[in-house]
């Protein structure tokens, strides 16, 4: 069972929004535990602060380093021995993917440092951080929602967190592809219709169907997915090709 722990100066945002849905009925189960700790609540000032002015100038505060020090010590001195990766959730790090949700599935522990106004003193990082990760080219006011976001894509992938219907295997970025389009009921809806190919009950065919789909909309959407899954894929490509030109002709 994978255990997330996550300090952060907001820990009722963690646990809003990791307490819901899927990621909410994994940690019911047991098969997820998910801890939000307060670094405020580590903090040695009288007043509980945990922010600063930085060093040589500049706009904004920086969090310090003891506060976040303390919290870490007695989180990590209180859990059991086991595969643990301290991340720091920072625009400075490398941008995640599956990938690396993948890589990080194989820990027992995940200890996530979310960061807010500047960031924090770099010797903390120095001290505990792993690994810095980034969720994309851009900067938010806080580390919680990339926290969640990681959490949330790691988590999906341990056993007993997704029902079989919620496999992620043939989904989109998973499989390599982008997903096709998927339809339920009604089968008509503002005067447009399900595929055929989707109600003829021809399991190879929906197969092939859905392939070509994928194909056309990773190329439009995503050419650097569709160039890899093509080296990857060569004879595929090629029957397509073939198949294409058949219809031409
Ligand atoms: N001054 C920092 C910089 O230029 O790198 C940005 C600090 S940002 C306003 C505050 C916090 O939000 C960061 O410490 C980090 O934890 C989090 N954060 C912001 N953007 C992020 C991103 N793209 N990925 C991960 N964390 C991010």
């Amino acid at each position: 069972m994978m255990r997330f722990d996550i300090m952060t100066l907001f820990p009722d945002l963690i646990t809003t929004v990791l307490g819901e849905s899927i990621i909410g009925r994994a940690q019911k189960s047991g098969a997820i535990e998910v801890h939000a700790h307060n670094i405020r609540d580590y903090s040695e000032d009288k007043h509980r602060r945990v922010d600063d002015t930085p060093y040589g100038g500049g706009m904004g505060m920086l969090m310090a380093a003891p506060p976040i020090y303390n919290c870490f010590k007695a989180v990590t001195d209180a859990l059991p021995e086991g595969k643990r990766r301290v991340i720091y959730m920072s625009p400075r790090g490398s941008v995640f993917n599956h990938e690396k949700a993948r890589e990080l599935a194989n820990y027992d522990n995940l200890v996530i440092l979310c960061g807010h106004y500047e960031g924090v003193d770099a010797r903390i990082i120095e001290e505990i951080v792993d690994e810095e990760i980034s969720i994309g080219d851009y900067v938010l006011t806080g580390g919680e929602i990339p926290a969640c976001i990681v959490t949330d894509a790691v988590a999906r992938l341990l056993p007993g967190v997704l029902s079989d219907s919620e496999c992620y295997e043939k989904e989109s970025i998973a499989s390599g592809l982008l997903e096709y389009p998927q339809y339920t009921r009604p089968y008509e809806f503002h005067g447009m219709t399900v595929p055929d190919v989707l109600i003829s009950g021809h399991h190879e065919n929906i197969d092939k169907w859905r392939l070509e789909q994928s194909l056309e909309i990773t190329k439009t959407n995503r050419p650097d997915l569709y160039e890899a899954w093509e080296r990857a894929h060569p004879k595929v490509e090629k029957k397509k090709a073939a198949r294409r030109k058949g219809a031409d002709e």
